[in-house]
């Protein structure tokens, strides 16, 4: 004990000594701590609590329960020792109400000689169904009979940890370091308005949870959670500047190709897809890499700006590679494509994991030699191996988890392209400006016409005879259904069996219809026959796994059937309903559910039936799935905020942008201590040391 107690020699502590510095941390917790990217005092003030333990309220026994958290005090009543295969001692503990078990394991000479019968015990853990009733393992405990036992005032801390470092040797540690939270410097100093409440302040209310746990609008978090915020936005900021250094061709030309295809074009371009072509045409122009952010709904349009964005690059000499996440919907891009650019005499080469090797090699030579101006595909698009003669222009479908990292890998592919990314995830304008810091947003914001708002149902699987009563009416009107089936979990071979059901149920039940089934495991012509029949309207329902979530488009289709809904997310619910609605007819969705439902499940049903706003069901999703989740880790460290919360602060990101600016302009050399106090290296921006 006496170790851990000494003061170190040597020089004072600072911010900025080794953590080793601190007492209590010798080599073997020095080296732990490094490994969690802890290597200075201060970064031990960053390593904030994830949770706070109430220990300040004693429970009386008789309310205590498995599993819970709790302080109890009481009066021991026997100690017993037992030597088996490992020595332990256990001590019975009541206090009027009932009565507990502790047990422990090697409890030092000094620390038994105070169990005794008879005197009275504070302690705090976890409590577990034991031989003899309630038990706590290894409980923290003092002896509540002496002069100096205080109960504790505050919340205690509970820090993320590893293996080998116990919350006592957080606490004890970051007690040390706190008192010098004041010497941090303040990077903010002179940006925001003055009551500004010093880090110090802030990094001491967030240790001790003073109190009651930290309040969200508290000043001192609020200050924290800002500079943290400022730190990710900084951190792509100086990703993409980095990226963005290089130069790219200049594509610019008189319009007359995309003029060319708007009069064979059956539609006009909506306003909203004027503005964002309009809006891309502009950074094409520019010598410097466009990179672009292009969000709109379901069912906006994206594909159209995507035509023109590649026309515009055709017209300037220069080629377009597409990219879907998937290959069903890398197929129906290249459909779109090569339908929509024939008649201007446009080839389009398609590059998926499925390709023919011969018709792969003929596809990359001419790729390379620049006979094929357009190309279509997956990821296969960007593997090794894949050259292009003029890459000018690439554009990423369905993809807003695209990372700075793999914009990088593929803008290594020959010169800086220009890089349009689209999605359907509608991320609020403030948020999509701090985490695509080095994007720039178009929004979509109006849907072509003659869209018909979708009637959403839930319904409970027990109804579904009377549903498919329904489906026969509806196909001897002329109208098509899809019908979805259940996304399971981790198991393509059961969910291709319930498919396989439904099909067969439905093939039966509708004699004078013609059911197709299509999943992942069809080959590309079989799966192409299967939808072609679908889109031609040959064949009137179309039972599918998740496999047509996005990209589909059959106008005439009026009903969509979503069968265990209640295994879907919202996103993905959204982007199936898109599906229907886009004709004359008045479409329906019918969201069928297994009982029981629970909370978050129910919730997310209740969305669907109350609204159709991409928006709207975005955000719902990003609450009940929580920011991490909803917008991933791959895309951004923004999932591992430490202080920040992207929904509870959303208002604070507003401001950022032109925090940044303005923390650039006064004081450039703020950045590198702003991204090393929060980002510390251990986030995946790729350029941030
Ligand atoms: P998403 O934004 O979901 O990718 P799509 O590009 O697939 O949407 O477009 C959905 C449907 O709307 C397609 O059938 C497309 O041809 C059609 N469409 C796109 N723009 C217009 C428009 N301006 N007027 C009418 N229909 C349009
Ligand atoms: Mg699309």
């Amino acid at each position: 004990m006496g170790g851990r107690n000494a003061v170190k020699a040597g020089a004072p502590l600072t911010p900025d000594s080794p953590v080793s510095a601190l007492r209590g941390v010798g080599p073997a917790l020095a080296e732990r701590l490094e490994r969690m990217g802890l290597h200075r005092v201060q970064d031990l003030l960053f390593h904030l609590p994830s949770r706070y333990q109430d220990r300040r309220h004693i429970h009386p026994m008789a309310g205590l329960r498995p599993g819970m958290e709790a302080a109890v005090e009481g009066e021991i009543l026997d100690v017993e020792h037992l030597r088996g295969r490992r020595e332990q001692w256990l001590v019975r503990l009541a206090d009027g109400s009932g009565q507990m078990q502790l047990r422990l394991f090697h409890l030092h000479g000094a620390m038994r000689g105070q169990w005794q019968r008879g005197r009275r015990l504070w302690c705090f853990g976890e409590l577990r169904t034991g031989f003899h009733g309630l038990e706590m393992v290894h409980p923290e405990w003092a002896m509540a009979d002496t002069a100096d036992f205080q109960a504790p005032q505050h919340l205690t801390p509970f820090y993320p940890s590893t293996e080998g470092i116990t919350q006592l040797h957080w606490r004890r540690w970051i007690a040390q370091a706190l008192p010098l939270a004041d010497q941090l410097p303040d990077y903010l100093r002179g940006l925001l308005p003055p009551p500004l409440p010093s880090m110090g302040d802030g990094l001491r209310f967030l240790h001790q949870g003073e109190g009651d746990a930290p309040a969200p609008a508290h000043p001192a978090r609020q200050r924290l959670a800002l500079e943290e915020l400022l730190a990710h936005h900084l951190a792509v900021r100086s990703a993409g500047a980095a990226e963005g250094g290089a130069a790219a061709p200049s594509l610019q030309g008189p319009g007359a190709l995309w003029r060319q295809f708007l009069q064979q074009l059956p539609f006009a371009p909506t306003r909203a897809q004027e503005r964002v072509i309009s809006e891309i045409r502009g950074d094409l122009g520019r010598s410097r890499p466009m990179r672009r952010l292009l969000q709109g709904d379901v069912g906006s349009g994206k594909t159209l700006v995507a035509a023109a964005a590649t026309l515009t690059a055709l017209e300037a000499g220069y080629q377009a590679a597409f990219m879907a996440p998937t290959e069903i919907l890398a197929e129906q891009l290249r459909d779109r494509f090569a339908q929509w650019f024939a008649p201007l005499g446009i080839g389009v080469g398609h590059l998926a994991g499925r390709n023919r090797s011969g018709e792969r090699r003929g596809i990359l030579r001419d790729l390379e030699e620049g006979r094929l101006a357009v190309v279509t595909g997956t990821q296969a698009l960007f593997q090794e191996g894949v050259a292009f003669a003029r890459l000018g222009l690439v554009i990423i479908d369905e993809q807003h988890r695209f990372g700075v990292e793999q914009r990088r890998q593929l803008q290594e592919k020959g010169s800086m392209p220009h890089l349009l990314v689209m999605t359907a995830t509608p991320i609020p304008r403030t948020l999509a400006m701090t985490i695509h810091a080095d994007l720039d947003l178009s929004v979509i914001d109006e849907l072509p016409p003659g869209r018909t708002p979708v009637e959403t149902v839930v319904m409970p699987d027990s109804r579904r005879a009377e549903l498919v009563e329904r489906m026969r009416d509806l196909v001897g009107a002329g109208r098509q259904i899809y019908w979805v089936c259940p996304l399971i979990e981790e198991s393509e071979i059961l969910q291709l069996r319930a498919a396989e059901e439904s099909f067969a149920e439905l093939s039966a039940a509708l004699p004078n219809a013609r059911v197709g089934l299509v999943h992942g495991r069809l080959k590309g012509a079989e799966k192409a026959a299967v939808m072609a029949a679908f889109q031609s309207g040959a064949m009137q329902v179309l039972v599918a796994t998740t496999v047509i979530e996005v990209g589909v488009d059959v106008p005439n289709a009026s009903l969509m059937v979503i069968e265990h809904a209640e295994r879907l997310g919202l996103a993905q619910l959204h982007q199936l309903r898109g599906r229907v609605g886009r004709g004359a007819a008045k479409s329906t969705c019918i969201l069928l559910y297994h009982p029981p439902l629970a909370g978050k499940a129910r919730e997310r049903l209740r969305v669907m039936r109350s609204s159709q706003d991409g928006f709207v069901i975005a955000r719902k999703d990003m609450e009940l799935r929580g920011p991490g989740e909803f917008l991933g880790t791959r895309q951004t460290g923004l999932a591992q905020l430490r202080v920040a919360d992207l929904l509870r602060d959303e208002a604070l990101l507003a401001g950022i942008p032109d925090l940044a600016e303005r923390l650039l302009a006064q004081d450039p050399a703020a950045v590198e201590g702003l991204l090393h106090r929060w980002l510390g290296g251990r986030l995946g921006y790729g350029q941030v040391a």
